[in-house]
């Protein structure tokens, strides 16, 4: 079972896809993690990605496409994989196709005004780094270590609006990319309300396919 999961930066598609992974028994692939084991490898792929990236230029596509490429084709993916992060363009969605057929790309909706209202009350301790959310402490300051809390820039309404407008402009063309395959869920219930309708659809994609 091959699935990309879609959502905006706060939409809860990551503890989405640690679900499906558990229950599923398939592996969750994001491109971040990718990187960061690239890093420690050394060979001539791993050296060519690491000289762009410390040069601090844009890893083309097709690096990117290779390295998905070499993780899907590696055992723990015979069964399937959920990619988290990847593809975020259409060329790659296209790029995508030529080497894996997507059995389903899940949607996580979830609107802009409750993802802004969510990470904003997020309060970072500014001297242990304990993340917190105003709902649980709004004593402004750590209960660690007692030093204040601040709100990062990442965690500011305007940085959060703008990261969202950037994912929509980039997401909107894959959406219709994978119209014939999409499956949509709102995540503005619990996790686990959000969960339930994804292992539901998930359950009957798992019987079709095998
Ligand atoms: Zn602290």
């Amino acid at each position: 079972m091959k699935i990309i999961l879609l959502g905006a930066p706060g939409s809860g598609k990551g503890t989405l896809a640690k679900k499906i992974s558990r229950d599923f028994n398939i592996p969750q692939i994001s491109t971040g993690d990718l990187f960061r084991a690239i890093v420690r490898e050394d060979n001539p792929f791993a050296n060519k990605v690491k000289e762009i990236m410390k040069s601090g230029g844009l890893v083309p596509d097709e690096i990117t496409v290779e390295m998905v490429k070499n993780r899907i084709s590696q055992d723990d993916c015979k069964k399937g994989f959920i990619l988290d992060g990847f593809p975020r363009t259409v060329p790659q969605a296209e790029a995508l196709e030529k080497i894996s057929q997507i059995d389903s790309v899940i949607l996580v909706e979830l609107s802009h005004d409750t993802i802004v209202e969510r990470l904003s009350s997020r309060r970072t301790c500014s001297n242990c780094g304990e993340i917190y959310s105003t709902d649980d402490n709004n004593t402004g300051f750590c209960f660690k270590c007692n030093s204040p809390l601040i709100q990062r820039d990442d965690d500011k309404p305007e940085t959060i609006r703008h990261r969202l407008e950037v994912y929509e402009e980039n997401t909107a063309p894959l959406i219709n990319f994978y119209s014939d395959r999409l499956f949509k869920v709102s995540s503005a219930g619990t996790p686990e309300e959000t969960y339930e309708p994804v292992k539901a659809f998930l359950r009957d994609l798992e019987a079709g396919v095998e």
